[in-house]
């Protein structure tokens, strides 16, 4: 019996195996991944200061654990080199392998621009366990830390950052922190929050250059200021990983692109997870990983399903003033309703039918997210 192969190990690479192991105990099950193949929850990389947590302490199980968990030939530090759709078959150093289906669960990068200065290149991102061992050893030498991007990863991070004593500068071209998931009164409810802890926002403006400044860096901005910094870490986004699959001449636009059933172009490859499209929508999310991963699971093992998507709001780790989004669709014309309440900002998106199709909470009104999840249109239905 040919494998299943899934490529990569991250959130959407496990899950999919652990529901489709469920459901298929003896097909053989290879999983590649070009890291060392722990697993551990992506999201408490911006919160483990807050929440005591180090690099050592954040897997939860290495390569060979996951092996016996799920019965499966887990090959760690192994990057796929392409794949031959035709005859179904991957390559892997020297090896080819050859496949039943195939899941791409590849993750995506983090976006770079292009800035000036002697030290660009000790700009930092973090999206994965290696990334943050890395970071985390630079910053305890720290005292100032500067965070390109003020959007969710941007936020937390500047929240978190402090735990450690750190004093942090947040840049960013925006108006005010979050602004694709925020109302201006609650997106400035937040930077005051953040401010109290020691933040200082640099809005409207970006970094150009990044030089070294004896033992320290110089950051300079586009509005001509200069901040002294020991690090910078850079979180102004993601772009789906789709380069392989391209190169194997699969579908790829924003992301690798694929039906309801997650399903490529070719029929017998698969993508889910940061990687992936679906249906034009790219949702580098852990909730949409999980409805992807059981709907998938069960197509793999025989009995092809759609995912489907409910409302899936975003708890942002913001703890010292805590947010919940859920985004109206883009495309999507209204207006936000605003209710201020104890401490805290409800604002609701309605659409032109007044219907409600979004809503960002913050502070006290955090409580009322399962009620209004439930009022949501779904954010894909079969
Ligand atoms: C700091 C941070 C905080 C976050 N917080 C939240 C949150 O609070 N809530 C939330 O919902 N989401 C959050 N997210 C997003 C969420 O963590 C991601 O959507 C999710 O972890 C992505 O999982 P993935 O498996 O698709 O990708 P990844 O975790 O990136 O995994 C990709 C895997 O593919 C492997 N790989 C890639 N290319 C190859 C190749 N050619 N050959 C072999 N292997 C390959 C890699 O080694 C890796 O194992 C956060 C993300 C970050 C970075």
């Amino acid at each position: 019996m040919q494998p299943v192969i899934i490529i990569g190990t991250g959130i959407a690479g496990y899950s999919v195996a652990r529901e489709f192991r469920k459901l298929d105990k003896e097909t053989p099950l290879i999983i590649l991944t070009e890291d060392d193949g722990c697993s551990y929850y992506k999201p408490v990389l911006s919160n483990a200061l807050t929440s005591k947590k180090t690099p050592d302490t954040i897997p939860l199980a290495d390569a060979q654990q996951m092996s016996v968990q799920l019965n499966a030939d887990i090959r760690p530090f192994t990057p796929v080199a392409g794949c031959n759709p035709d005859d179904r078959t991957i390559v892997v150093g020297n090896e080819t392998i050859a496949y039943q289906h195939l899941v791409f669960a590849v993750g995506a990068d983090p976006i770079h621009v292009p800035i000036g200065g002697d030290a660009a290149d000790r700009i930092f991102s973090v999206n994965n366990l290696t990334d943050y061992r890395r970071f985390r050893t630079t910053i305890e030498q720290a005292r100032t830390i500067a965070v390109m991007g003020a959007g969710l990863i941007g936020c937390e991070f500047a929240n978190d950052l402090p735990a450690a004593g750190i004093r942090v500068h947040v840049i960013d071209p925006a108006p005010f922190p979050l602004n694709r998931f925020l109302p201006e009164r609650a997106a400035r409810a937040l930077q005051r929050r953040l401010s109290e802890i020691g933040v200082e926002w640099h809005l409207e403006c970006v970094v150009k250059s990044v030089d070294h400044d004896d033992d320290r860096l110089r950051i300079s901005l586009s509005d001509e200021r200069a901040i002294e910094a020991d690090a910078v870490l850079s979180a102004i986004g993601l772009r789906p990983r789709a380069q392989l699959a391209a190169d194997c001449g699969l579908g790829v636009n924003r992301g690798i692109v694929v039906n309801p059933y997650l399903q490529t172009s070719d029929p017998n490859i698969y993508a889910l997870g940061d990687c992936a499209e679906v249906e034009g929508l790219v949702l580098p999310f852990v909730m949409p990983i999980m409805h992807a991963a059981r709907a998938l699971a069960k197509t793999l093992a025989g009995e092809p399903t759609k995912v489907t998507y409910p409302a899936m709001p975003v708890v942002v780790k913001t703890t010292h003033y805590p947010v919940v989004v859920a985004p109206p669709k883009p495309g999507i014309e209204g207006d936000w309703e605003i209710h201020e309440k104890d401490d805290g900002i409800e604002a609701l998106f309605y659409d032109r039918e007044k219907t409600l199709q979004g809503f960002a909470l913050t502070g006290s009104a955090v409580s009322q997210k399962n009620a209004l999840a439930k009022a949501l249109p779904p954010v894909l239905v079969p």
